[in-house]
Formats: C-alpha cells, structure tokens, sequence
C-alpha cells in the first residue's frame, strides 16, 4: 500500500501538523513563520518598498508640499494652464491640511471640503494636471467617467460605483482609498437637458447630479465591490467620502457664449474692461463662475459642492511646440528613449517638430493627437531601423510630410 505523502514547509522542513498554515506552491509550499522572515527580509533589504506602501494608509500624516512646491511639481509635467495649476495647488494644500488638522485636533474650526471643477476643451490638461497631484502626493487615483452613470433604478452604473474604482486602485484598502483623489471627466455630460420638454425622468443627467450630491459633501456610502448596480444580496463596503478629494472636469461646449451674454449684460452701467465688453478677448472661458454652470444645467446644489472653479486655455502652437519637447515624459523624449534602447541616437529637426504642431493644429488633434502624428511619422523606422546597423536618425521636415502624407491619419483628412 503506498505511504500517504506528509506535506511539509519546503523552507524550514516543517511537518503540516507543526504550523498553522501551508501555502501551496507549483512544487513546494510555505508555512506562515518562513512568509514573516520573508517579509523581515524584505524590509531589510528595500525599506524603501514598505514606506512607499505605508505612506498610502491613513496612519500616517501625509506630508504635503507648500502649494509653491505644488506648483513646481506640476511644471514638470504640464506645460502653461499656469492659472489652474496655481487654483489647483491651494486647493489640495487646503485639503491635505484640513485632512492633518482633523486628525490632530477633533476641537478645531471645521474646514469646508474644497472640490475642484475645471473648465476646458477636451485634450488640454485636466486630466493630466490631477493624474499628477495624485502622483505627487501618492495617493490612491481613480478616473471615472461621468456618462457611465444612472439614477439609481435604471440601467446604466451608480454613482456609488466610482469609488469600487478608487478601492480597487489601493488593493481595497478603504482607509487609503478614504484619502484618496477621485476625477470625474465629463462633468458637463450630466448637465440638466432643461431645453427638452420630454416627460421622461432626466435619469443620466439631473439623476446623476442628485446622486453625486451625498458622495461630494462628505457621507458614509455603501460601496459595491466589483462595481456596477448595487443588488440586496451583495455585500457592500462602506467607505466615508468626507476626505476624499473630487476634482471634475468638461470640456462645457458653448459655455463661452453663456459667459459672453452675462459680461455683456452685466456691463451696462458698470466701468467694464471695454475688451471684456466687446467680447474682444480671446479666451472668454477664464471669466467662468458657477452662474455660467448652473446656466450650462449644473444644478446649484451640485455647485455648492464643487467650490473651487477653474480653468484651462485652449492650446495655441507654441504650448503645444513645447508638450512636445518639455514636460519630464515628453512625447520626443519617450521617443528617444525607445530608440536609446536599440542602440540608435534620435534627433529630430526644428522644423520637423513644428510640422508636427502645424499638422495637429491644421487636424484640431490637440495634444492628444501628437502622438498619433509622431507614431505615423515613426512607424516605419521602428519598424526597419531594429533590423538594421544604424547608430542614430535624424527626423528631417522632408522625412516627416513624406511618411506623415502617406499616413492614414492624413488620407482621413483627405478623403472628408
Ligand atoms: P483632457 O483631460 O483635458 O481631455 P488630457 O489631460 O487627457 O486632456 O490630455 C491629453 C494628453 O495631452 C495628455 O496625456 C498629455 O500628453 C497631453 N497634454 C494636454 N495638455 C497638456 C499640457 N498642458 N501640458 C503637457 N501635456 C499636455
């Protein structure tokens, strides 16, 4: 009769009867003592790692740059938006001091939540402005998008379900996630339709508002935790929203012309700026305030709620000259290093860069696009420089309108 195999630590030799737990590997297993002296190892030899995990969970006070620091930091990696970066920059300062504050002293003034909406066409920055406070003060980060949403009751996802995104970006952990940075693109998507006179429940957009209101302000919510519509049998996580910072963010299309009719009728009998009164000025979007919101169908109660307002500028050619090259993870500096990797130095040419500018402008690409541009340019020496003994490249205009003509990108412009 064959001898049942007695199943032992593969690490210490010890018998499955000697230690509570044996966890199965490919070929082997392992008892809780030796999962402990790994982590002791593990400690030893990178502290760095467990501080970098411990700075995530609410025990420790989070150090927060002075919103100078703040600002510096952004500079990194958005280019101009100067205005909304230094908005930006008190507002989580303000917050990250409220959040030390409170857990200091229970007695002190009450600091208001300070969540943030920024106004701006879509391509120019705001994700990429909270995509880096998040990364600057390592905290978890969730992007939800807010057309996904529903009045609870209909198909579609609840509001509740953008903070499974934010648990899910810190491992479940809900006092990480309970400091965490929620940003809602496409804020302007669930504006109130006031212009359609139809019966039905505005269920996607004042709907929504209404069930944003609670998370906002600060509350205990029931959390689904795979997502989704809530249903009874699940069990559900709750999480207090009161220092989660929420920044949205719109693209607001027409807002422009809303702000332009209030300056103009607010002008009369007041000594206006004459080009703020003659619509003279360029980028009206920087006058924007919560009238023009709640004008656009943001419901006041919502407004309330979202104190800070900003905005972004449009890109002009010179901004996006500089994306191109600046920022610390440039488009062209991402290029060059994946050319470095294959041994081969890139360079590009001035005018091959403006080209590119010229073409996302010409293409209304915006930033996003430079990166579809520089693909269409690169594509084919990707493709053949690996195979070849070349040790740099040098991206000429010629080389560029030639590879960039042929692209799809361009025949798309062509053919419509
Ligand atoms: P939005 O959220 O406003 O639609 P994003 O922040 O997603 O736009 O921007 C899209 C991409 O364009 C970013 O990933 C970034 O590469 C680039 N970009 C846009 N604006 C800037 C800027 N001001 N500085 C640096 N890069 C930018």
């Amino acid at each position: 009769m064959a001898k049942q195999q007695v199943l032992h630590c593969s690490f210490c030799g010890r018998r499955r009867d000697e230690v509570q737990i044996l966890i199965a590997g490919q070929d082997g297993h392992i008892c809780e003592n030796c999962v402990e002296h790994a982590q002791d190892i593990l400690k030893q030899e990178f502290p760095a790692l467990s501080e970098n995990k411990n700075s995530q969970t609410s025990n420790t006070k989070l150090v927060v740059r002075k919103p100078v620091e703040i600002k510096k930091f952004l500079d990194d990696y958005v280019i101009g938006q100067e205005d909304a970066k230094k908005v930006l920059a008190v507002a989580v300062y303000n917050h990250y001091k409220r959040l030390n504050q409170k857990a200091g002293n229970p007695s002190d003034v009450e600091i208001d939540k300070s969540n943030i909406i920024m106004v701006g066409e879509t391509g120019t920055g705001k994700t990429l402005l909270a995509k880096s406070i998040a990364r600057m003060l390592n905290v978890p980060f969730a992007i939800v998008d807010a057309t996904v949403f529903t009045e609870a009751g209909y198909v579609g996802e609840d509001v509740e379900s953008m903070l499974t995104r934010l648990l899910q970006t810190c491992n479940y952990d809900v006092a990480a996630a309970e400091r965490g940075i929620v940003f809602i693109d496409e804020i302007d998507k669930i504006a109130r339709r006031s212009d359609n006179p139809s019966i039905t429940r505005d269920v996607s957009g004042e709907g929504v508002q209404q069930g944003l209101l609670k998370l906002l302000e600060g509350s205990e919510v029931l959390v689904p935790p795979q997502g989704g519509r809530k249903h009874p049998e699940q069990k559900l996580i709750k999480i207090n929203t009161q220092n989660i910072l929420f920044i949205c963010g719109g693209a607001f299309d027409g807002i422009d012309k809303i702000i332009s009719r209030r300056i103009n009728t607010n002008a009369i009998g007041f000594n206006v700026n004459k080009d703020v009164h003659d619509n003279k000025l360029s980028n009206l979007i920087q006058f924007v305030n919560a009238v023009d919101m709640k004008a656009f169908g943001l419901i006041p109660e919502l407004l309330g709620r979202l104190p800070v307002i900003t905005y972004l500028n449009p890109l002009d050619a010179t901004t996006l000259r500089s994306i191109l090259t600046e920022p610390k993870n440039s488009l062209i500096k991402q290029f060059t290093r994946l050319f470095e990797l294959e041994g081969i130095s890139l360079l590009f040419e001035e005018e091959a860069l403006d080209f590119m500018v010229e073409k996302a402008l010409e293409f209304k690409l915006g930033a996003r696009g430079l990166r579809s541009i520089c693909e269409s340019i690169l594509t084919d020496a990707m493709f053949e420089l690996p195979s070849q003994k070349v040790k740099s490249f040098v991206v000429t205009k010629e080389y560029a309108s030639c590879k960039f003509n042929n692209s799809k990108l361009n025949m798309l412009k062509v053919a419509s």
